[in-house]
């Protein structure tokens, strides 16, 4: 209880302070930054961004950072899910294509099943330029389409009906461009002068290389993919190896199922002077390829996979793609999550391209990208945002994952400083979640903002056991499906029986994350709080104290108080479990 007194004075010194306190929401943005807005120079990498075989360095940060970009025509058409999308569901492909080396060209078909959701005479697939439509063929009758950007819409002749399955080849050929961050698709070769041709085109799309419905909603459920390409090459994409076939005119197609549905853009094509060792965890056939000069290095660094998996599965439940198998693929850029054939450039050493990715000493213990992008089987691959607004499911939960086999291995306060390590990379100059159906991808505040959020919630809760069950029972609820944010926070307030959506939303869906104020009285004794926060029903628990002795109170964005024997010096709270500001006055 608070004397009536000290209560009174400190209404009146309240009254001051909240004039003070009452500054423009974006200011508040400014103040809980380590830059200003206008002077973004703390350096942020994000995973991924970097093409071997140029050094580290730090890098400006995008500019989705500072604002999102305004759509054009092709984000528009590429983003939304129209009604020649949503008519149909995708249900299988078969994606067969010649690659020639020399001539950095593709030529091939996508046979494309699907069922209608509506009757309609048009659907929207996607083939970006230059590539050229060859022919659309439903049978043998030759369908008109028209091009839009990189939209391609497709005329039936009759009316195709709900409920039925149909089955259309896209013919197609060309040169495609080598774009985005990651290259889309490159011809490039090896250090020792081989042919060494990848695709990496998440963002860019899928069909910047071959034809199919380019969006993150629809999956197929399965998927073929047949390789052509010169004898003395080997082709390693997803799902599990089927045959290879010479084809007598000095070509090998290599055949290649994946038993799951998979999202565009994991979709891979490593074509090189690969060489193959195997291994085995439990149930999960490991199959690894590199070129031939690293193969002692991957036999000693790749180890670390099955440690990586154990950790996964502890938290997660069995590997999403056991028929597929998990792979790892040397390539020419850092790493990328393709799904069951998760690409490799990071060096064959510890940390993040030979850096202390996180800076606090955790990092050279294992591989980044061996444990970032085969998080990604789990989050990204497994389960997948419905659209790219929503990628922190990808990019968040999977550095939360990092957290998790720091954890597995080296115990809970090393998995704390891992995190904590990623504060100085965050933002908050923009939300995490951004306008859907226009194809832009979220800041890269949804990687380690969001993790820091998910740590802060396993803090809430208070509870490891059920923090542990909540982790393991959403994973398998979701697994397989696409879903957006409402999902994940509708399933979390469901399964905790708390309201957590204004928590959620705070940090995903405005920039400055939440502040407790602290306002301590002349006399000692007493301390008032409350959240400073742009949700107006944020509430949130918090420990206060001193480390060892914390105590948990339940700050909403009304003031209250406590008593307490600390000053306000001594007075701290609990900042390496919630990613919050504080400001004590
Ligand atoms: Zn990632």
């Amino acid at each position: 209880m608070i004397d009536f007194v000290l209560r009174m004075k400190l209404i009146a010194q309240l009254a001051t302070l909240i004039s003070i306190l009452s500054f423009p929401a974006a200011e508040i943005g400014a103040q809980t930054q380590n830059t200003p807005p206008s002077q973004p120079a703390a350096p942020a990498q994000e995973p991924k961004q970097h093409l071997l075989p140029a050094p580290p360095r730090p890098q400006r940060p995008r500019s989705t950072d500072d604002a999102a970009a305004v759509p054009d025509r092709a984000a528009m058409l590429r983003g939304a899910y129209g009604p020649f999308r949503a008519n149909n569901d995708l249900l299988y492909y078969h994606l067969n294509v010649r690659v020639d080396p020399d001539d950095k060209s593709l030529k091939g078909k996508n046979t494309i099943r699907f069922r209608m959701l509506q009757d309609a005479t048009r659907i929207q697939l996607d083939l970006q330029e230059p590539l050229q439509v060859d022919k659309i063929l439903m049978g043998s009758t030759e369908l008109k389409y028209q091009r839009d950007t990189g939209a391609v819409f497709i005329d039936f002749p009759q009316t195709l009906r709900a409920g039925q399955v149909y089955s259309i080849d896209f013919y197609y050929s060309g040169h495609p461009r080598t774009t985005g961050r990651f290259g889309g698709i490159t011809f490039k070769t090896d250090p020792a002068g081989h042919t060494w041709i990848n695709t990496a085109c998440e963002g860019i799309g899928a069909s910047l290389w071959w034809p199919n419905k380019d969006q993150w909603r629809d999956e197929v459920e399965e998927m073929d993919l047949s390789v052509e390409i010169p004898n003395n090459l080997v082709d390693v994409s997803n799902g599990k190896f089927v045959s290879k076939t010479d084809l007598g005119d000095g070509y090998t197609r290599w055949d290649w199922h994946i038993h799951y549905p998979i999202n565009n853009y994991d979709v891979s094509l490593n074509i090189g002077d690969y060489v193959h060792f195997g291994d085995q965890l439990g149930n999960v056939p490991l199959d690894f390829y590199v070129l031939p000069a690293d193969l002692d290095k991957a036999k000693i660094q790749f180890s670390q996979a099955k440690g990586m998996l154990e950790a996964y599965q502890h938290y997660f439940g069995e590997y999403p793609f056991v028929k597929d198998g998990y792979k790892l693929v040397e390539a020419p850029y850092s790493g990328m999550e393709h799904q069951s054939a998760v690409t490799y450039g990071n060096l064959f050493q510890n940390g993040y391209l030979g850096r202390d990715w996180t800076e606090v000493g955790i990092s050279p213990r294992f591989d980044f990208i061996i444990i970032h992008e085969s998080g990604h089987e789990w989050f990204g691959n497994s389960i997948t945002a419905a659209d790219p607004a929503d990628m922190w499911i990808h990019e968040g939960w999977t550095t939360y994952l990092e957290s998790l086999y720091v954890e597995y291995r080296w115990g809970t306060a090393d998995a704390i400083k891992y995190l904590d390590g990623y504060k100085p990379k965050v933002h908050n100059l923009r939300p995490i979640v951004g306008e859907r159906g226009v194809n832009a991808e979220p800041p890269v505040d949804q990687y380690f903002k969001g993790a820091l959020m998910l740590n802060t919630l396993r803090s809430v809760l208070n509870n490891d056991p059920t923090w542990w069950k909540l982790l393991h029972d959403l994973y398998q609820h979701f697994k397989y499906q696409n879903i957006l944010t409402e999902d994940i926070v509708a399933y979390c307030n469901q399964h905790t029986g708390l309201d957590l959506t204004p928590i959620f939303d705070q940090y995903l869906r405005h920039a400055p994350i939440p502040r407790l104020e602290l306002l301590f009285g002349e006399a000692p004794g007493m301390v008032m709080y409350k959240w400073r926060a742009d949700e107006e029903n944020f509430a949130m628990p918090v420990r206060v104290g001193t480390p060892g002795h914390w105590q948990t109170i339940h700050p909403t964005t009304n003031w209250q108080s406590m008593q307490t024997d600390l000053t306000k010096d001594q007075f701290a709270v609990d900042t390496d479990h919630f990613y919050i500001d504080v400001n004590k006055q």
